[in-house]
């Protein structure tokens, strides 16, 4: 046998491999590299408590001092709204702990000292990333995810060139497609692996082969990209917001295992003590009926404002209703009491609530809210925010944030207060939504196409600091088995990354993103295009999958003209053209794919030009394709150009006999007309040389 036909067989025939073929035994199993002997069995195969999660960070903090620094709560001073607030603001009303959080930059011991938040490593130029998980206490991959993060980062830090997998390669596979050919998989890897009798390409089981979260797949990530991010970034990680509710839920609410005790409930908000009244509540103690605010209901912006699915319809109570408390014995999205205090002084009470718009036309604005932000936990968040200003322009220093949660597989960006309303920032989210969605093969939407909520994390921080604000819901239930705690916190592993990286200007990103994703996009060329013997005239356009153009003819069409010799049978050629008017015909959504200009599969949309059957001569066209949100027009072909398509007479012929007819009429008359009908008769490209060289003999 000749080596090629043995190579052959090889690429045709590459199952039978399973992990271990490939990758080292830790890997194959999940053991993590930086695991400690003693915890190897245990790390991310079981869930971390308060007290461990607390443990690990001040252990992770002791080993990196270079680039962590642990905190918990803020040390308080006089905040951005002129309260004078002190470090037990920030205590969870129950259980008396402060959020852990750690400061994640390199040199953080250096930098500036910021006394209110109580942290180091403050840099007027590196760009700051806020990223949040547990608000809810049962969510419970929502901070082991934010945990993983926080070891890979200890781990790769100046590890550079590190093989995670073991395969004698390094950083051949990093998050999301690096190499954009439409597979996740950069080096094949997993794709490689048997299929049969073990499918080992699906090897966290969720029934997709080689996706986000199996072996092989987006594993070998760069430790000098992590290294540069720390260099430049300053990361706030707070793995654990809700402490309070955390320890309610594993201890009290739900006995260990949570997913047999709770399969699909759980304890989600915090533990306000909301009293003996309106509700029963003899001991005055937490309980399932009405105690604690739901945290993502609690931030101000838009806070209480009633929008049906997830919120009381009377904001500020603890259950929709006199009638249907009865009824509703839990309710899990209690917003937060209203706000009683005059904020601004000046006699009136919540005249200005926080909506970026000045109610009360006083010429300031949000200075009297109504409700929100009056728990420990999200005062938290918001002092935070507010109080760390590197710059000192009395704006937010979070330009990007993320918020984990569970369950769903989604991403959400904003709003969420408002159905069928829109950010001006709408195609930028949806954008850098697509790209987390990617690297997780999770669904991108905006947050209230899910159900509209009031008050949440992301609308807060979009809404008053214009922060890119992402939530993740993450993974398929609660309280998650432990048997997928690894390969679903691999899956989330790179959304805090990325967040991380466009946290310098997300905008910009997300537009010259676009950009260069319009620019893989076509319009057919007149070469491409078949003209029927009757009938209106197919255009195709080939638009990349997930690029969110708009199918609304105002901003997305094809514009026509047609060009005809008024005097085509006169005596020596047509001296007379008649131009029509542009017009407009609409894009219509096809099934059928398309090779975009960089190889990637897109998607054709039509336009059929209503050109009628009698027109000879040339059709002029050019397409517009807007986006979604309507922020962007793109042209093809650009600049103003249009392309040029010569059409023969249809009526009473065959495509070819007309064309053929027309040869013989017009070279009859004008040599200048050959090219043109000979053009409409050939369409390849030999054919066409052929022409062009007949047309050089002619002359
Ligand atoms: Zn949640």
């Amino acid at each position: 046998m000749s080596p090629l036909v043995a190579s052959t067989i090889a690429q045709d025939e590459p199952s039978g491999l399973a992990p271990t073929d490939i990758w080292s035994e830790d890997y194959s199993n999940e053991i993590f590299p930086w695991a400690p002997e003693s915890d190897r069995d245990r790390q991310f195969k079981e869930y971390h408590t308060y007290e461990t999660t607390k443990a690990l960070m001040l252990q992770l903090e002791q080993e990196n001092p270079d680039i962590f620094e642990f905190h918990e709560g803020l040390l308080g001073g006089v905040n951005a709204r002129g309260e004078t607030v002190t470090a037990d603001t920030y205590e969870g009303w129950y259980y008396g702990y402060s959020s852990p959080w750690m400061k994640i930059t390199g040199d953080v011991q250096d930098g500036e000292y910021n006394e209110f938040v109580g942290d180091n490593g403050n840099y007027a130029d590196r760009h700051d990333v806020m990223i949040v998980g547990n608000h809810h206490a049962r969510e419970w991959m929502s901070y082991t995810v934010a945990l993983m993060q926080l070891e890979v980062i200890a781990f790769s830090y100046n590890n550079i060139g590190y093989d995670n997998d073991g395969d004698g390669l390094v950083d051949e596979d990093p998050w999301g497609d690096s190499n954009n050919d439409g597979i996740l998989d950069d080096d094949g890897d997993c794709l490689a692996l048997a299929t049969t009798p073990t499918n080992y390409q699906d090897s966290n089981g969720d029934g997709t082969n080689c996706g986000p979260g199996d072996l092989g797949v987006d594993e070998d990530y760069s430790e000098q990209f992590i290294t540069d991010l720390i260099n430049t970034r300053e990361i706030y990680l707070i793995p654990m917001l809700n402490v309070d509710g955390n320890i309610y839920d594993r201890e009290v609410f739900c006995p260990a295992p949570a997913w047999e005790s709770c399969p699909s409930g759980g304890w989600r908000k915090n533990l306000r003590n909301n009293g003996p009244d309106p509700l029963p509540d003899f001991n005055e103690q937490v309980d399932e009926d009405c105690d604690g605010v739901d945290l993502n209901r609690n931030y101000q912006y838009e806070w209480g404002a009633p929008l049906g699915a997830t919120v009381p319809l009377i904001p500020g109570t603890c259950t929709p209703s006199e009638d249907e408390r009865a009824g509703i014995t839990n309710n899990d999205v209690y917003t937060g009491p209203f706000d009683t205090q005059d904020n601004d002084g000046d006699g009136f009470l919540n005249e200005d609530n926080v909506d970026g718009e000045d109610d009360d036309n006083d010429g300031r604005t949000d200075e009297d809210w109504a409700g929100g932000n009056s728990e420990p936990e999200t005062r938290f968040i918001q002092d935070l925010t507010e109080m760390n200003d590197d710059v000192g322009n009395g704006a937010s220093e979070f330009k990007s944030t993320l918020t984990h949660h569970s369950y769903s597989e989604l991403i959400l960006y904003p709003w969420g207060h408002c159905t069928g309303c829109e950010t001006t920032d709408h195609d930028q989210l949806v954008y850098h939504g697509d790209k987390l969605a990617e690297m997780t093969d999770y669904t991108n939407m905006q947050s209230s196409d899910l159900y509209p909520t009031t008050g949440d994390f992301c609308d807060w921080h979009y809404g008053v600091h214009g922060s890119y604000c992402y939530t993740s819901e993450i993974g398929t239930a609660f309280h998650q088995h432990e048997d997928d705690i690894d390969h679903i916190a691999v899956r989330n592993l790179g959304t805090g990354f990325y967040m991380a990286e466009i946290a310098d200007n997300p905008r910009e990103r997300a537009d010259l993103g676009i950009a260069n994703i319009s620019q893989n996009q076509f319009i057919q060329m007149p070469d491409m295009v078949n003209v029927p013997s009757t009938g209106s005239i197919p255009v195709d356009m080939c638009v990349a999958n997930g690029f969110a153009y708009s199918l609304d003819q105002s901003v997305s069409h094809v514009m026509y003209r047609t060009v005809q010799p008024t005097r085509l049978q006169s005596d020596y050629g047509p001296k007379e053209w008649s131009t029509t008017e542009w017009s407009m015909a609409p894009f219509e959504e096809t099934s059928s794919i398309c090779d975009l200009l960089n190889g990637e599969n897109g998607t054709v949309i039509r336009s059929n030009l209503p050109v009628p059957d009698t027109v000879s001569g040339q059709v002029h066209y050019k397409a517009m394709l807007g986006t979604l949100g309507g922020g962007d027009l793109y042209l093809y072909p650009a600049n103003g150009e249009y392309y040029v398509l010569e059409v023969d007479y249809r009526a009473d012929y065959g495509t070819l006999f007309g064309a053929l007819f027309m040869f013989f009429l017009v070279t009859s008359f004008v040599w200048g007309g050959l090219a043109i009908c000979l053009r409409m008769m050939l369409v390849d490209e030999n054919e066409k040389e052929f022409a062009e060289a007949l047309l050089e003999d002619g002359n």
